[in-house]
């Protein structure tokens, strides 16, 4: 294996994702839950710049509060570099640069994008010509999200969110964001689903363990219809961050109110994702929301994954 250094820097772009629907169920003795999703990657992006360096550092750009993104090895960006120049046996390190535009601790996976984004990244950097199979099998040993922030587009997620598979979606959907200033911790979120449905006790079966895509929510996506997807976009876990962040149910009335055709909670939130009928009608939402003093932001989907700008 060469490695070749022709260039001095390499920039990738890596999207945020909306779960579309999110199902969870029982969870498994490893304290996974069993998981069946559909991700959309939108066009809110993570970027990330590598560049040559002998030993390994980072640094973040976007944030409000520089204290929520650690820059050592808990971040998932400097792991995904540490962990391929291991499998490439690369003796010399990087200096990622990241720019975040997704929130963090948002629902919307901006760590598994700047993982991706970082994959991608040293990878052309340092020359080292893995496969999109190898970089996959890496991505998949960082976290469940990183797989679908490499590859993007419209994505079904089954067992614990990390067997994906690609699937249609015709069209474009438009989508308004609503963000909130502090972000939700996801282990935080399981917790409280499992504590709600421990409470529901003998009432309530047990969650399956084994869990699909509702066969309507495939066929919105494949529609095309955003009305038609607005009937079946779902998130289990809604209920769990809205008992952690109640003024979240209000964004989603008011949004509804403003003219979107439905709001979810995106992954383990705290975003609230509002799904509009067109461009202009997701406009005419955010300034709606304006009035009300929420500050948003109007995405579509889906785009395609990291990828490496000229
Ligand atoms: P999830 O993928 O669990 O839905 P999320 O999208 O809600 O996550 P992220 O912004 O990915 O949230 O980050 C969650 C936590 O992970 C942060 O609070 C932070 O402490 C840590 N973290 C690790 N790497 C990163 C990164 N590159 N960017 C932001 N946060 C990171």
């Amino acid at each position: 294996m060469s490695f070749a250094a022709p260039v001095d820097s390499v920039h990738v772009r890596a999207p945020g994702k909306i779960n579309v629907y999110l199902g969870v169920g029982g969870r498994h003795d490893d304290g996974y839950h069993a998981l069946a999703t559909v991700f959309q990657a939108v066009s809110l992006y993570e970027d990330v710049i590598a560049r040559h360096a002998d030993d390994f550092s980072m640094t973040v750009s976007g944030v409000d509060d520089p204290d929520t993104v650690p820059l050592d090895d808990r971040n998932l960006a400097m792991r995904a570099a540490k962990l391929l120049a291991t499998a490439a046996e690369y003796g010399g390190g990087v200096a990622l640069e990241i720019r975040k535009s997704v929130p963090v601790a948002g629902g919307m996976g901006g760590g598994s994008a700047d993982a991706a984004a970082a994959l991608v990244a040293c990878d052309a950097l340092w020359g080292t010509g893995f496969s999109t199979a190898r970089l996959h099998e890496l991505a998949a040993r960082l976290g469940a999200d990183v797989p679908f922030a490499l590859h993007g587009g419209t994505a079904v997620g089954t067992g614990r969110g990390d067997q994906l598979n690609p699937a249609l979606a015709r069209g474009r959907f438009d989508w308004v964001l609503v963000p909130s200033d502090e972000g939700l911790s996801t282990p935080v979120v399981y917790a409280r689903l499992d504590a709600l449905r421990d409470a529901e006790g003998a009432l309530a079966d047990d969650p399956p363990l084994s869990l699909e895509v509702p066969a309507p929510v495939l066929q919105a996506l494949r529609s095309g219809d955003p009305d038609l997807l607005s009937e079946s976009i779902y998130n289990d876990l809604q209920e769990a961050a809205l008992h952690e962040r109640p003024e979240l149910e209000t964004t989603i009335l008011r949004g509804i109110h403003a003219g979107a055709l439905q709001g979810i909670v995106s992954g383990s939130g705290p975003t609230v994702a509002l799904l509009c009928a067109s461009p202009e009608g997701a406009q005419e939402v955010q300034s709606l929301l304006r009035e009300h003093g929420l500050e948003s932001l109007h995405v579509h989907g889906p785009v395609t994954g990291a990828r490496i700008l000229a």
